[in-house]
């Protein structure tokens, strides 16, 4: 892609209504443009982190055997009822047409996708299956001040599994667990795994993935020693000090954010919407199910938190809109450069602008494409190749360069 034919422009000013570094960078950068709290829309370069990002969880949640579908976001009135969060969920969007008829916006899909799996399964023999979506989530969240870390709608990659009983669930939570380790690795992040309470109807523990940054809205402890973590909502008074697991660690607190979490649903919605299967024994029985969220764009908040410095944003190889941030400057062309490397299929954003060399750095800065190839008078047909995180520089041929990135 070239950088002189993008419709969007970098600016050197941050936002004046953004609190959060991820909205100002990814602002500045013309990653995102908020249209309003907590809504955002994503330009040309952000579309392409956040498609990068929904492809990494697509990918693993497909090896553990994920079949992705896309649900409606419009729910008639009558399955929130059913659940009971009808006029009761406080964050569920809920609107009324022209002609008097009610409806929600979705929040999360249990009560779409419940129904619509077990309509298709009648003995445990069809039994286990995990379905899941990529798709937009709304929700009338309070405060919405953290940039892409708390949406009012928001990208989200939501899984639901139905099992013929609890263990066959415990089984394959495990298997989520660290497919999500998976998902959240290859985006450069580490997360914790944290203790959390169940939330609205479960009494169960559940699993958070917490990734640590002063972004973050959650509070957690966790041991300086073995990989114990908990949340703090949920914390015992006695865990306050000493690692309750490992018994030789110190606790200590930080600032998280929530980038994923893993839930046990139990057989409410198999109850909720009478949906039963043949089991083993010839009874009629409800499933018990598991939900599984990913916050896609929330993660692409939390990546920015995490990586960047002073000059802008540097994006974890994964996750980059490019690989390579090509850039000539005046008295030097590297058309032949851009033209040899995206033949070869390698993501390059070419800035073929007319402008100072200074001026392209910075651009290139702001953006924290990972590598930055610059092709001037002084390097003749050898390349200037630097990383966003490095000051170093080398120099390579063309032929090096297809050969590093292909
Ligand atoms: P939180 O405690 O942060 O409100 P939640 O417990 O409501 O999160 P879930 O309903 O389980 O979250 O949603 C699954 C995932 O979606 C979360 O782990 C988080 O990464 C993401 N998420 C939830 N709410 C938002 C939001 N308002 N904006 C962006 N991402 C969100
Ligand atoms: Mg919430």
């Amino acid at each position: 892609m070239r950088q002189s034919q993008l419709f969007v422009r970098t600016s050197k000013t941050s936002p004046k209504d953004e609190e959060t570094v991820n909205a100002k960078l990814l602002t500045r950068a013309g990653y995102v443009e908020k249209l309003m709290a907590g809504v955002y829309n994503y330009l040309p370069l952000g579309l392409r982190v956040l498609r990068k990002i929904e492809q990494i969880v697509r990918e693993e949640m497909n090896a553990i055997g994920g079949q992705e579908i896309l649900m409606a976001m419009l729910h008639p009135k009558e399955i929130w009822e059913k659940t009971g969060q009808w006029k009761k969920l406080d964050v569920l969007f809920e609107l009324e047409s022209r002609t008097g008829k009610e409806y929600a916006l979705g929040q999360s899909e249990e009560e779409v996708v419940s129904p619509l799996v077990m309509k298709r399964v009648s003995t445990y023999q069809d039994l286990p299956l995990a379905a899941y979506q990529i798709h937009w989530k709304f929700r009338d969240e309070l405060r919405s001040k953290s940039g892409l870390l708390r949406g009012r709608e928001f990208f989200m990659k939501d899984m639901y599994s139905f099992h013929e009983d609890q263990k066959d669930f415990e089984r394959f939570y495990e298997i989520v667990k660290q497919a999500y380790l998976k998902v959240f690795q290859r985006a450069g992040l580490v997360a914790k795994v944290t203790e959390a309470s169940g939330g609205a109807f479960s009494e169960k523990i559940s699993y958070e993935f917490m990734v640590l940054t002063d972004a973050g809205e959650d509070d957690i402890l966790y041991c300086d020693t073995c990989e114990f973590c908990v949340n703090v909502e949920i914390a015992k008074q006695k865990e306050k000090d000493k690692c309750p697991k490992c018994g030789k660690g110190k606790l200590a607190r930080a600032t998280a954010s929530e980038v994923g979490n893993v839930f046990d649903l139990g057989q409410k919605y198999g109850k909720d919407f009478d949906l039963k299967f043949v089991g083993r024994d010839g009874s009629r029985e409800y499933p018990v199910m598991g939900c599984y969220g990913i916050g896609i764009s929330r993660l692409m908040g939390v990546i920015v938190e995490r990586f960047n410095d002073e000059k802008g944003i540097l994006w974890p190889e994964s996750v980059a809109p490019f690989q390579i941030h090509l850039i000539d400057l005046k008295g030097a062309s590297a058309e032949p450069v851009y033209d040899e490397l995206t033949k070869q299929g390698i993501e390059v954003f070419y800035d073929d602008r007319d402008a100072s060399a200074g001026e392209k750095f910075a651009d290139a800065d702001l953006l924290g494409i990972p590598w930055r190839a610059v092709v001037s008078p002084k390097t003749g047909t050898k390349i200037e190749l630097k990383n966003r995180t490095s000051e170093k520089t080398e120099e390579i041929d063309l032929e090096g360069l297809i050969k590093r990135f292909s």
